[in-house]
């Protein structure tokens, strides 16, 4: 096993193909699909990694992302927004909340886990900087 990934999705179709793409490259996914629900597991799950949609139902994405942002143990977990606005001031909106960047959906599976592998790589180099 790779590593720990926390999804936070409402949609079951986009969970499916990102849980069907991960699990086949050897992460273990733990999913929920919703905002509060993925504060409390990120809490005790301490993933590896949190891919976070932002157009959430009762809590959006960027709220989620500053929440998450509070807990000093998830200091260095990358948070990856997987969403559909293309446009740049949601790009940003994004890393101010806290995320440390974007996939953009639909999710392309030809290149989906070398996006998320991209977010390991600059997780360890930002170690590695330290
Ligand atoms: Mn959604």
């Amino acid at each position: 096993m790779k590593g720990k990934i926390l999804v936070i999705e409402d949609n079951e179709q986009n969970l499916y193909l990102v849980r069907f793409i991960l699990e086949k490259n050897d992460y273990e996914v733990f999913a929920v699909m919703d905002g509060e629900s993925g504060i409390e597991m990120a809490a005790s799950l301490r993933p590896d990694m949190i891919l976070l949609d932002i157009q959430l139902p009762l809590m959006d994405g960027y709220t989620v992302a500053r929440n998450l942002r509070r807990n000093p143990d998830l200091a260095d977990t990358p948070i990856v927004a997987v969403t559909s606005y293309a446009m740049t001031g949601d790009r940003e909106k994004t890393i101010e909340a806290g995320c440390n960047g974007y996939i953009e959906k639909p999710i392309n599976p030809d290149i989906f886990m070398a996006q998320v592998e991209q977010h390991f790589t600059m997780r360890d180099q930002r170690r590695k900087g330290q």
